[in-house]
């Protein structure tokens, strides 16, 4: 049996915060019925209620699609068959828990972490199985040894393999699955080899803010993002989880 590569996920912060701005939302939107509503009274004898339908729709709406992601997230199934819940997680929910995270002064990287869990998490639940062709694995170019004067970026066949850095096992990797890998330095560059491969799915490794990005900038490409390890300090040296990324890959390959 495959191990499941969603290993101890950490999506709590971000089912807490998104609790957390629904009820905030629920009590924005009661106030903002019960303050002007004695003045309602005087338009029309029936504008308050008409008014408090409306705010309970909205409230009912933003509910119900909190619980429908919740309980996706939970069962790890897609089982409203919702493709755009992941849009939504991506485009709307992450920049907005951003900002409430940010008023309780909870540290971004912490967010991120828990956006990127979460985004595996559907990934794996919407993902369909893929032809090795279609699968790329995006790679942080601090992966390569920081002595090495081989340019990867351009070709990660380059690399000699001498074994110093994990470019050699990724280069096996590649080529033992035959999927595709690239070697990237940032966001614009990322992009072009994304648009470039035209991937059907993507296996990115990285650190928590390029990662969150590249998901962002990717969307609807699904892309199952893996932290990098940084023992060296950020973007010096860094290593990559060779066993869990072959672990992802046989998930989303067709065998
Ligand atoms: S394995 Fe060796 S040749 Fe290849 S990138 Fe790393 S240091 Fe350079
Ligand atoms: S640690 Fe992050 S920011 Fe630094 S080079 Fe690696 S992926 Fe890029």
């Amino acid at each position: 049996m495959k191990n499941n590569p969603l290993q101890k996920p950490k999506k709590g912060l971000f089912i807490g915060l998104l609790v957390f701005t629904c009820l905030a939302l629920a009590l924005l939107a009661i106030l903002l019925w019960w303050v002007p509503y004695v003045g309602l009274k005087n338009i029309h004898p029936y504008m308050p209620h008409i008014l408090a339908g409306l705010f309970a729709s909205v409230l009912i709406l933003v509910f119900l699609g909190a619980f429908i992601l919740i309980f996706t997230i939970i069962r790890g199934r897609d089982i409203f068959f919702l493709k755009r819940i992941r849009g939504i997680v991506v485009k709307v929910l992450f920049p907005l828990l951003i900002g409430v995270g940010k008023l309780f002064g909870i540290p971004k990287e912490e967010l991120q972490r828990s956006f990127i869990d979460i985004n595996n998490q559907l990934v794996l639940a919407q993902a369909a199985k893929t032809r090795p062709n279609q699968l790329l694995l995006l790679m942080p170019h601090c992966v390569q040894n920081y002595d090495c004067k081989i340019k990867v970026i351009a070709n990660p066949n380059n690399c000699e393999r001498c074994g110093k850095c994990q470019m050699k096992d990724l280069l096996e990797l590649a080529e033992n699955y035959h999927v595709t890998l690239s070697v990237a330095t940032g966001g614009s560059l990322a992009r072009r080899i994304v648009v470039r491969n035209r991937p059907h799915i993507i296996i990115a490794c990285a650190c928590e803010r390029e990662l969150s990005s590249g998901i962002q900038d990717a969307y609807p490409i699904p892309v199952f993002g893996i932290l990098n390890e940084r023992p060296n300090g950020p973007c010096y040296n860094t290593k990559v989880n060779i066993e869990r990324i072959e672990e992802t890959m046989g998930y989303f390959l067709r065998v």
